[in-house]
C-alpha cells in the first residue's frame, strides 16, 4: 500500500463501528427500532423520534446516484494531485443517502439515477474508504 497523503476521516467513538465495518468490507448504517427510520451518518439519537433504540445493519451496498460533480480544476490544495475526481450523493437502496467518490468509470458516462455499488478502497491500516462504481449487473 503506497503512503496515502489525502485527508482522512476522523474516527469518533460513535463512527468507529462504521469504519471498523468498512475495514471488513461491510457497509453499515443505523436503524431506529422504535420508529423504523434509517440513519446515516452515525448518530446517538434517532433524528425523528429522539429514541436511543438504534441498531446497526449491513447495507447491500447498492444505490443510485442522486447528484454528482466532477472536479477537473480548482480543487482544494490537498486534492490538486488527484483531479479529475467525482463526488456524488448516493441514494442507497435501504433509504439513506451518503456522499462518496465514484470510481472505476468514465466520468463522461455518469448520470443521475445511474445504479452504483460500493467499492471498498483500503488507504491505511485503519481506514478503508467506501467508494462507489457503476453497478455490474
Ligand atoms: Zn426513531
Amino acid at each position: 500500500m503506497d503512503e496515502y497523503t489525502l485527508p482522512l476521516p476522523l474516527i469518533t467513538t460513535l463512527s468507529k463501528v462504521f469504519w471498523d465495518g468498512c475495514r471488513e468490507n461491510k457497509l453499515l448504517y443505523q436503524h431506529c427500532k422504535d420508529c423504523g427510520r434509517v440513519i446515516f451518518f452515525p448518530k446517538h439519537l434517532c433524528p425523528d423520534c429522539m429514541g436511543h433504540n438504534l441498531e446497526w445493519l449491513e447495507s447491500q451496498g447498492k444505490g443510485r446516484i442522486d447528484t454528482f460533480t466532477v472536479t477537473y480544476e480548482g480543487a482544494p490544495p490537498a486534492f490538486m494531485g488527484v483531479t479529475p475526481y467525482c463526488v456524488a450523493i448516493i441514494r442507497m437502496d435501504e433509504g439513506y443517502r451518503m456522499m462518496s467518490n465514484i470510481v472505476e468509470c468514465d466520468f463522461d458516462e455518469l448520470e443521475c439515477e445511474m445504479p452504483v455499488e460500493v467499492a471498498f478502497v483500503p488507504v491505511t491500516e485503519e481506514i478503508t474508504l467506501p467508494k462507489f462504481r457503476p453497478a455490474r449487473g
